[in-house]
Order: structure tokens, then C-alpha cells, then sequence
């Protein structure tokens, strides 16, 4: 289960919990405290999600004949 971070709005208490990633906005108390006023900071590993994938920039074409650009044989 991943680690989540959170910050108490009241006492400025920062702690973590280890929470199933459904639960990971759900309402926790402050270990502290006992506030319910928690915010849950930005994981550091999990904040990376660009997509690395991005499509139609490949230059080999599924036919073989062409070297990009404009093939006639296959239409891309
Ligand atoms: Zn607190």
C-alpha cells in the first residue's frame, strides 16, 4: 500500500499514513490533535504522470518500403 502524506490545518502537524490508494482522500485525523481538518500533501513519487507515450511521431512505417513522410503503398 502506498505512504500518503498529510498536514494538520490546526496544529500544522505533518504525518504520514499508509493507506489503500482508494481511501487516500478519505478523512483522517490528525495524530496529534485528533483535528479532522487534514490535507493531504502531494506525493513526491506518485506526482509524475505524464503520458510517455506520444503517438504518430514514429518513424517506421508498418510496410517497410517507406521512410516516412508520405508513402503511397500504405496511405500514412
Ligand atoms: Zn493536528
Amino acid at each position: 500500500m502506498p505512504i500518503y502524506e498529510y498536514v494538520c490545518k490546526s496544529c500544522k502537524k505533518e504525518f504520514e499514513a499508509i493507506r489503500p490508494m482508494s481511501d487516500k482522500d478519505a478523512p483522517i485525523a490528525c495524530e496529534k490533535c485528533g483535528g479532522k481538518k487534514v490535507r493531504r500533501k502531494q506525493s513526491t513519487f506518485s506526482a509524475r504522470n505524464e503520458s510517455g507515450s506520444v503517438a504518430g511521431t514514429s518513424s517506421s512505417c508498418d510496410c517497410g518500403s517507406c521512410s516516412g513522410g508520405s508513402c503511397v503503398s500504405c496511405g500514412h
